[in-house]
């Protein structure tokens, strides 16, 4: 198929689509279009393998969603911070899920000693996880474990990069939520893998520099 059949294919599956779903979920659009309420807030990778709803089984409405090159939370980041806010502040998510995935091109590319331009500001803040972590790392020799092993450690810092930011801490201590979860996505299998972040441990052992609400004693 050419690469123009391919692009004109996507607006027929876009019409199969809504008919489908104006039998399987009548009513859809018109909820959806008066308003979204979603309970979940998900940072994922870019990766075109991995999608956020299908991993999940859940419908359009059902998750809030902000992706980019290995599942970043970096504290200059306008756009993924905007998307935190407006997640917490006025959509008031209940769960915000940070999802790294195996095979990760990002994280790999952050293990290597090469030179990717204009992606090496982005890499450095992967490759400081590693720094944080390198006896643990330097330690597995089996390339692949190191890598499953990194992206782990990533994605787990990146639920701590969430909770050090002030508007997660004011409303976990005013409402108990939002819940802030760290998964991996095996992309051999499909499974996802829960990192069992908790929250109230990690808040306790971080809040003598973090905290900025004024609420931990
Ligand atoms: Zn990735």
């Amino acid at each position: 198929m050419s690469e123009q059949d391919k692009y004109k294919q996507i607006f027929e599956a876009n019409n199969s689509w809504i008919e489908k779903n104006k039998v399987d979920n009548p009513g859809l659009f018109k909820l959806l279009a008066a308003d979204q309420n979603p309970d979940f807030l998900y940072i994922g990778c870019s990766d075109s393998r991995v999608h956020p709803n299908q991993v999940m089984g859940l419908k359009p409405g059902e998750v809030f969603i902000h992706r980019n090159i290995a599942n970043m939370v970096i504290s200059t980041d306008l756009s993924a911070l905007s998307v935190i806010n407006y997640g917490v502040e006025y959509l008031k998510v209940k769960y915000i899920i940070v999802c790294g995935h195996y095979g990760c091109g990002g994280i790999h590319a952050a293990m290597e000693k090469s030179d990717y331009g204009i992606l090496n500001p982005w890499l450095r803040s992967i490759r400081d996880v590693y720094h944080m972590y390198r006896k643990e790392l330097n330690a597995i020799e089996d390339t692949e474990a190191r890598h499953r092993r990194l992206v782990e450690l990533n994605t787990y810092e990146q639920c701590r990069n969430i909770i050090k930011m002030g508007e997660i801490q004011k409303s976990y201590y005013e409402t108990g939520f939002p819940k802030v979860a760290g998964w991996i996505f095996d992309i051999e299998d499909a499974r996802l893998h829960d990192l069992n972040f908790d929250l109230e441990y990690e808040l306790n052992k971080i809040k003598d520099i973090y905290d900025i609400t004024g609420n931990a004693e």
